[in-house]
This record gives C-alpha cells, sequence and structure tokens, in this order.
C-alpha cells in the first residue's frame, strides 16, 4: 500500500504572488519576452511555491507542472484534444516551452481567422476555463511529456510532489460537443487513456479533481464513473478529490473499490453526509477554507478531524485549490489591523493546515489555537459585525402593480417605441486610466480628477445625444471597477493592495472583503447623475450594482446567513435609490449580471438562493415610486433557467446580453410569458467587429417575433467600457437606424 501522507494542499495557484506569470504571458505576447523567458518565469514560480509548502511542513506537494494559462486547457493539450481549426497553427520553436504553445494560446486567446474557445465560469466560483471541444470523432493522443518532465524535476529537487490532474468525469462533462454528440460517451475511452498516463507517473500519489461528482448526476453515469476508477485504482495511490459541495455522492460512488484516497470538501458541507465513509481509504479532509479568507476556527477543525480519525485514516487539506484566494496577507500591511486578525490568505492557510496536522499527530500548539480562538471572539464580538436590526418586512420588496406603473412612466419619460440604450459604460480610454493612475499616487488632484471625470461624461452625453439614443447613461468614467467603487465607498468593505486572484489566463481581480455591518456612510453616485442629467434634456439612467452582484464577486462573511448580508447591501442602496429619485433620476438600473453565478450546483438548493437574491434586489428598488423605472441588467450566462426568478425581480426592464448566443433567451423569453419591460441584446460587444445593419436589424426582428413590441427595448448586449470609440460609435450608430426602421415599420402596420 501506498505510504499515507497527512497534510496537503487541494491545489496551487500558479499567477506568482506578484503576478509574475502575468507579465511573463504578456510580455511573451507582445514579443518582448522569449520563449526561455516564459518558461523560467513558470519553472521558478512552480519550483519556490513546491518549495514553501515544503518548507511549511506538508507532507505532500501538489503540483500541476508548469500551466500557462488554465488546467482544463492544459488537460486538452495533455490529451492532445486541440479544436481542430487550430490544428494548422504551426509550431515555432519556442525554446523551453511545451512544443503546441502557439495552438494552446490560439485556443484560449483566438487567431486573427478563428474565434477562441468559449471561456466560462468554473463551477460557482469566479474563475473561467476554457471550454474543451469534442465530437464523436475525437481520438484521444497523449502528449505528456511536458508533464511528465516537470514531475521528474520535482522529484529529483527532493520535492515528494503528487500530479493533480482533472478527472475524466469533470473533463467530459465540461466540454462542449461540436456535432451533438455527448462528451461523455467518450468516458470509458478516457479511462483507459488517464490509466496509461497513470502508469507513467513515477510518484507514490496521484491527484484526480473530480468536483463534478458533487453535482446532480444520474445513477447509470455513476455506475460508470465507479467502473472507471475502479480501473484506475490497480495502479495504486489513486486519490480522487471533490470540491465545491457535499462529499457524499462522491463517496457513495467511490469507495470499497481500492482507491488510495478520497478527498471531499468539509466547508461546503459539514460532515454529517460522510457516513458513506467506511474508513477503507485515506480521507483527505478539506477543512480549511481553499476559498474564502476568514482564520479557520482551529478548535473546531481538530475536534471534527478528531471525529474522523476515530473512523479511518485522516489527511488534513484545504477544501479547493489555493488558487481561489490571495497569497499572502504579508503585504497587506494597511488593513485595519482589527479586521486583519481575522483573515487567513494563501499562506496562511498553508500554516493552519500544517498546524492541523501536527495536533492530530498529537502535537497541539497551545498558543496557535489559542491565538485563532482570540480573533474568532473577536470578530463575533467586535461593534463592525455587530448585526442591525433592520426588521424589514414583506411591504419592502413589493411595488405597485406592472400596469399602473407603466402608465406613470410613459407620462413621465414620453419615450418612443422601441426605445434605445446602452448598458451603462462607454471606453475607458488610456485617457481615464492614466488620470486615475495619476489621482491614486497624487500626481493630480482630487479637484483635477473630477475635474477630468466630469469633462468625460459631458463628452459622453455629447455623443449619445448626437448618436440620438432616447436613454442615455453618464459613462461609468469614475469606476474602476463595477463592485470595487461601490466597496470603496461603502462600510462593511475593505479593499487589498496586492490580494489578486486569478480570473482567467492573465487577467487577475482583486476582490472586496466584506467583514461586517454594510451601510452607506454618504451618497456614492448622486453627483455623478445629477451632473450628467442637467447636461441634457433626455433621461439619464442612474446606475448602480446590485446587492447579488456584490457579494458574488467579494469574499463576503461566513458567520451569517448570506441571505442576510445581501438584504443588509441592498438596504445601502436602497437608501441610494431614493438619493437619486430625490436627484430627480427617471430611470434607475440596478445591474446584476451575476445572478445566475451563485445560483447552488445542486438543484435542491436552488429555490432557497433565488428565493433571498430575489428578495435582495426587490428590497434595492422598491423603494421608488411608481413613475420611476426600474432598470436591470444581465449576462455572462444564459439565463434560460432563471427565467421565472427574472420575472420575480420585477424589473420594469431587463437589458439581457442574446447578441452573443444567438437570441437563445427569446424561446424562454416568450415561453415564460415575460410581461415586463425586455432588451435582448442586438450588438455582441465582446468583439471589436462593428456589426453589419442587417445582422442588428435581423436580430431585432427575432426578438419582436417573441416579444410585444410596446415592451421591447434596443440596446447592445452589454457595458461598452472595453471597447474603443471607434467601433463604438459606428456600432451604435447601426443599432440607432435599426431601431428607427423598425419603428417606422410597426407604424406602417398598426
Ligand atoms: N453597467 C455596467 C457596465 O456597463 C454593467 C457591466 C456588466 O454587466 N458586467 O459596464
Ligand atoms: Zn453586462
Amino acid at each position: 500500500m501506498t505510504p499515507h501522507f497527512t497534510s496537503t494542499i487541494a491545489g496551487a495557484p500558479r499567477i506568482g504572488a506578484r503576478r509574475e506569470l502575468k507579465f511573463a504571458l504578456e510580455g511573451f505576447w507582445s514579443g518582448a519576452l522569449t520563449g526561455r523567458d516564459l518558461s523560467q518565469t513558470a519553472k521558478t514560480l512552480t519550483n519556490a511555491y513546491a518549495d514553501q509548502l515544503a518548507g511549511a511542513g506538508l507532507d505532500s506537494i501538489p503540483t500541476s507542472g508548469r500551466s500557462y494559462y488554465d488546467a482544463m486547457l492544459d488537460t486538452t493539450a495533455l490529451l492532445g484534444v486541440f479544436p481542430e481549426r487550430f490544428h494548422d497553427v504551426a509550431d515555432h520553436d519556442n525554446d523551453g516551452l511545451p512544443t503546441h504553445i502557439d495552438r494552446y494560446f490560439a485556443t484560449a486567446r483566438g487567431t486573427v481567422e478563428f474565434p477562441a474557445s468559449a471561456m466560462t465560469k468554473w463551477f460557482d466560483t469566479n474563475y473561467h476555463y476554457l471550454v474543451p471541444e469534442l465530437s464523436a470523432d475525437t481520438r484521444f493522443i497523449l502528449d505528456d511529456s511536458a508533464l511528465l518532465g516537470d514531475v521528474q524535476d520535482q522529484l529529483t529537487r527532493g520535492i515528494n510532489a503528487r500530479p493533480v490532474l482533472i478527472g475524466p468525469l469533470t473533463y467530459l462533462s465540461l466540454a462542449r460537443s461540436t456535432d451533438g454528440s455527448d462528451p461523455l460517451d467518450h468516458l470509458e475511452t478516457l479511462f483507459e487513456v488517464y490509466a496509461r498516463l497513470l502508469a507513467k507517473l513515477p510518484t507514490d500519489w496521484v491527484q484526480l479533481d473530480e468536483p463534478s461528482l458533487v453535482t446532480d448526476l444520474a445513477p447509470d453515469l455513476l455506475q460508470r464513473v465507479r467502473a472507471g476508477y475502479t480501473r484506475l485504482a490497480q495502479r495504486g495511490g489513486v486519490f480522487v478529490n471533490t470540491f465545491f459541495g457535499a462529499g457524499d455522492q462522491a463517496l457513495r460512488t467511490l469507495t470499497g473499490i481500492g482507491l488510495g484516497a478520497i478527498g471531499v470538501d468539509l466547508v461546503s458541507d459539514g460532515v454529517t453526509p460522510l457516513e458513506a465513509w467506511t474508513g477503507e481509504e485515506l480521507l483527505v479532509a478539506g477543512i480549511v477554507d481553499g476559498r474564502n479568507i476568514w482564520r479557520t476556527d482551529l478548535c473546531a477543525a481538530l475536534a471534527t478531524l478528531r471525529r474522523l480519525q476515530a473512523r479511518g485514516p485522516v489527511a488534513v487539506s484545504t477544501s479547493c485549490s489555493l488558487l481561489h484566494v490571495p497569497y499572502s496577507l504579508t503585504p497587506e500591511t494597511a488593513l485595519n489591523p482589527e479586521v486583519r486578525e481575522w483573515l487567513a490568505f494563501g499562506e496562511e492557510k498553508v500554516a493552519e493546515v500544517a498546524a492541523l496536522a501536527r495536533a492530530l499527530a498529537g502535537e497541539v500548539d497551545e498558543t496557535l489555537f489559542d491565538a485563532a480562538a482570540a480573533s474568532l471572539a473577536d470578530r463575533r464580538h467586535s461593534v463592525l459585525t455587530a448585526s442591525r436590526d433592520a426588521s424589514i418586512t414583506d411591504a419592502d420588496r413589493k411595488r405597485g402593480p406592472f400596469e399602473a406603473r407603466l402608465a406613470a412612466q410613459e407620462q413621465a419619460l414620453d419615450l418612443p417605441p422601441l426605445p434605445t440604450t446602452t448598458i451603462g459604460s462607454f471606453p475607458q480610454t488610456q485617457q481615464i486610466r492614466s488620470a486615475r493612475a495619476k489621482f491614486r499616487t497624487g500626481t493630480i488632484t482630487a479637484q483635477e480628477y473630477g475635474d477630468a471625470m466630469r469633462a468625460e461624461v459631458a463628452d459622453v452625453i455629447a455623443r449619445q445625444e448626437e448618436l440620438g439614443l432616447d436613454v442615455l447613461v453618464h459613462g461609468e468614467p469614475e469606476r474602476n471597477d463595477m463592485v470595487q467603487y461601490f466597496a470603496e465607498l461603502l462600510d462593511g468593505f475593505l479593499t487589498t493592495a496586492n490580494g489578486w486572484v486569478q480570473s482567467y489566463g492573465s487577467r487577475c481581480v482583486r476582490p472586496p472583503i466584506l467583514f461586517g455591518t454594510v451601510t452607506r456612510p454618504t451618497p456614492m453616485t448622486v453627483e455623478w447623475f445629477a451632473y450628467a442629467q442637467s447636461l441634457t434634456n433626455r433621461p439619464v439612467k442612474g446606475m448602480l450594482t446590485g446587492p447579488v452582484t456584490m457579494l458574488a464577486w467579494s469574499f463576503v462573511r461566513d458567520d451569517q446567513p448570506l441571505a442576510v448580508t445581501a438584504d443588509q447591501v441592498a438596504l445601502a442602496l436602497r437608501d441610494e435609490v431614493s438619493d437619486l429619485v430625490e436627484a430627480g433620476a427617471k430611470v434607475i438600473q440596478v445591474d446584476e449580471p451575476a445572478i445566475r453565478e451563485l445560483l447552488p450546483l445542486r438543484r435542491a438548493d436552488q429555490a432557497a438562493y433565488t428565493e433571498w437574491a430575489v428578495g435582495a434586489f426587490r428590497l434595492a428598488i422598491a423603494g421608488a415610486p411608481d413613475e420611476v423605472q426600474i432598470h436591470t441588467h444581465m449576462c455572462y450566462s444564459e439565463f434560460n433557467e432563471l427565467i421565472r426568478s427574472i420575472i420575480d425581480l420585477d424589473a420594469d426592464v431587463t437589458t439581457i446580453e442574446a447578441a452573443r448566443s444567438d437570441m437563445q433567451v427569446l424561446a424562454a423569453l416568450k415561453s415564460s410569458g415575460f410581461h415586463l419591460g425586455v432588451g435582448p441584446g442586438v450588438w455582441d460587444i465582446h468583439s471589436p467587429r462593428v456589426p453589419e445593419p442587417a445582422e442588428v436589424a435581423g436580430l431585432l426582428t427575432a426578438a419582436l417575433e417573441s416579444v410585444d413590441p410596446k415592451r421591447l427595448w434596443v440596446n447592445p448586449d452589454c457595458g461598452l467600457k472595453t471597447r474603443g470609440w471607434e467601433e463604438t460609435t459606428a456600432s451604435l450608430k447601426v443599432l440607432v437606424a435599426a431601431a428607427e426602421q423598425a419603428r417606422s415599420t410597426l407604424l406602417q402596420r398598426a
């Protein structure tokens, strides 16, 4: 039997504590760095991180080899299944990089000729992976030399390395079919391919990640998975890890077939369902939260681990890869010192794992456990987290009936049929970004920065009037990010200096930390709105980020239900809504692009989520009088399965991404009897391409077939901040012209 390990983490971050890999990638893409530079940076980072884990006392070190973009894409490369359209991409001699690195980056980023593979959210996290494209004809051809080389390197360096791979079930479950066949038809074949690969890996342990095992799966599929892993288990030392949900289904499926270890996420789900664990395999207990930033309650964790240990062998681990949290608290010297004591980033979590493993072996570090308990007690009793008696009633979440609102709004707004609008942001030019950078570093004063932004607003208003748009926006030049902007202005949030987390490829984000009672010390957007509205007679939208999206893109407190936190954010936004109304706003948009993201992975948990998510949104907006039109906006996902909840939001108008996904949402709008105003996007803003007039007209015609013309709005898919002015102006001209054309057709018919 393979000797057990006692302490590890589920997976390692790749981007580097100072985002070294990001800068190396961007340098390589721009031609400033060579392949050798890039591969050397990746190697240095991988080695340094492995050394750090070993130095902290972990006795099994996860390693995925050097990764240059994404682990799903690494698997695609490993299995030799890049999309066919990239097979002709020539292999340059990129000294030190894998042979097919050009295909790899083409798949991730596209070429002049072909679009990149789709990218989508990794389960319910904010990390994005590259979606594999498979067909019935796909043949897997192992290309494992890079991986084997990197693993051998670690062993040679004296690291007790444990390769981490994405498991066959998860890889295929997340793949997209290019010919209508089911990617899971390849399951048995892929298990055979993995069997060959595993046999070549020279390590004691191999980890296969199967987060798909925490989702709803049919019994016959689970049977096939069990059969496949029975085959793989013959190698010995096979560890199947699960995360992002309860491990009961995984344990029932995988126990008793000779696996060496099974990993479960004890943070998502507590310990009750572990009945299914027989004690036969090593249980890798993911008890330190891998995706949130709070210090672990070490005493409680140790008690749980001891209970488990009474039933079988246990190793201590994180609930998921540390990819999802910042590297270290060390550089965060400017954080509120009280709150800082409550936090654990990656490095601190590794120390927690090591301390728990030592304690489980009988060596409890009293000082450390006492410190954890003290910080927990402080957090619990701090005024910063004190609950505030909100006494919210159902009436606070209700507006008047839609028909009455609509009548009042028609009077107040006097809009043409098929009104045109945009989603909020206009191009964030180099000029805007450099003004912000200068303001941050103190090169320009607040007054100068404000003047520069007001000039941008004035410019954006003039351009929209010129284009003939009906409902205008101020353009959001003052916002670095739609969540961070509000997090900086609300109490109860803090932002970090260096808390970067990989979002995809070379892109990193710094999620704010929602640590305490959320309140709004002063109005946040009213001045910008009022200035913009003062420049035009057309209505300008007040523009806010909704409570669910604020939560989804932040680290949130784990000491009270999300529903309670969401209501607190909603109450702060409600005050902002009422101040905007006071300042004369006739239209207010509350964005919820992330509402789909927090949807629980298992159907059984979904209704409870939509209830509080919808409730929080309604709490934010329901203070608005009938004549004020409330808009919301959503994107980044398919919303068909959420359409009922979108209706429940009761926004007067919902603008929704549609052009990019071929207006698939229209069928759902029609069959759900969507009775509210809706603007399915008619311009896919994700590329600089200016749409042809016929394209936009076609999308609009399709929309008119599914939506009552009296309720239909004309708008792009999403905000325009990543676009340039040239394509923005040209595309909006096309959009306005299409709306005018459709209007006159409607009038002729009437
Ligand atoms: N109002 C935001 C913008 O236009 C919405 C962004 C989003 O949907 N992600 O930028
Ligand atoms: Zn959007």
